[in-house]
């Protein structure tokens, strides 16, 4: 029976890619159901035969790729543990910043929030339990991603949170009006060659990649923003570092005042935001 810091030092040097021995460790750590702490705490302990079993299968699963969130089904956002399965985006650090960007533009206790194909759920469960008085809307077009969404708001206990499914703003009743929308939606060219590389090689395509600049989805849901917002409330937009320009103008052309990008925490431009102000029209 293997130990456990001899099995991470194996598994590690089998993983490869980017952080192999991180990987190791958060696999073995899942199969033992217990913190990475225990690897450090305990690295002569020995696994059973069954859990041997368990973490080969999964360090052989990495090896062709799969990405670890998937394996463990599971992935931080916000601080918050969010169950993911093959059905929706892995929740990326970089959204955080659109969550920071969306509470610090709507200081208001009291809102309506829509989140344009939530996936996961991450933003709009992060919105919702930092802003208990803020009433929330989580749409997406997949019933599979919808589920996973409302297991997390179930596991949080989210009770301003309520999910539609529908393309866009068709999942969004005609009359209700929101201070803020909010959005990740899919941006990657879809002929991107990162979408051969990494953890998007596993991860649904109608999340990602949106028509051959990148752009479509953006524009439907800038088009959508004015009939939707509240005199002065805001529009947010996710996109990719090289998407800042062409997205600033989408939002001026729908009619938006106030567009600007801001930088992820990594410098790259990352969220467009733009304001409804019926009065500058
Ligand atoms: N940021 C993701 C990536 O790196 C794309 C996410 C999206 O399309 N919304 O591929």
């Amino acid at each position: 029976m293997a130990r456990i810091d001899a099995l991470l030092r194996d598994a590690a040097d089998r993983i490869g890619g980017d952080s192999p021995r991180l990987d190791a460790e958060i696999l073995l750590a899942h199969v033992l159901g217990k913190p990475r702490s225990h690897l450090y705490a305990w690295p002569e302990r020995k696994l059973d035969a069954n859990q041997c079993d368990a973490f080969t299968r999964l360090v052989e699963q990495r090896i062709v790729g799969e990405p670890v969130a998937y394996l463990v089904g599971e992935q931080e956002f916000w601080s918050l543990p969010l169950t993911v399965t093959p059905a929706v985006l892995i929740p990326r650090p970089e959204t955080e910043r659109l969550v920071e960007l969306a509470l610090t533009l709507h200081p208001e206790p009291v809102a309506d929030v829509l989140d344009l194909g939530t996936g996961s759920g991450a933003i709009a469960i992060a919105l919702a339990t930092e802003r208990p008085g803020w009433r929330l809307l989580a749409t997406d077009i997949s019933e599979a991603a919808l589920d996973v969404a409302r297991i997390n708001a179930e596991r949080h206990r989210c009770r301003n949170l309520d999910f539609a499914q529908g393309n866009w703003y068709d999942a969004a009743p005609a009359t209700r009006r929101f201070d803020l929308i909010v959005s990740n939606p899919p941006y990657v060219r879809n002929d991107d060659p990162h979408l051969q590389q990494g953890d998007v090689r596993f991860e649904p395509e109608g999340a990602l990649t949106s028509g051959h600049g990148g752009l479509d989805d953006i524009r439907r849901i800038a088009a959508g923003a004015r009939e939707h917002l509240r005199p002065g409330g805001w529009l947010l937009v996710e996109h990719g570092y090289d998407q800042a320009v062409e997205a600033g103008e989408i939002f001026r052309e729908a009619g938006l005042s106030e567009v600007r990008c801001e930088p992820d925490l990594g410098g790259r431009d990352r969220v467009t935001l733009g304001r409804y102000r019926p009065d500058d029209l």
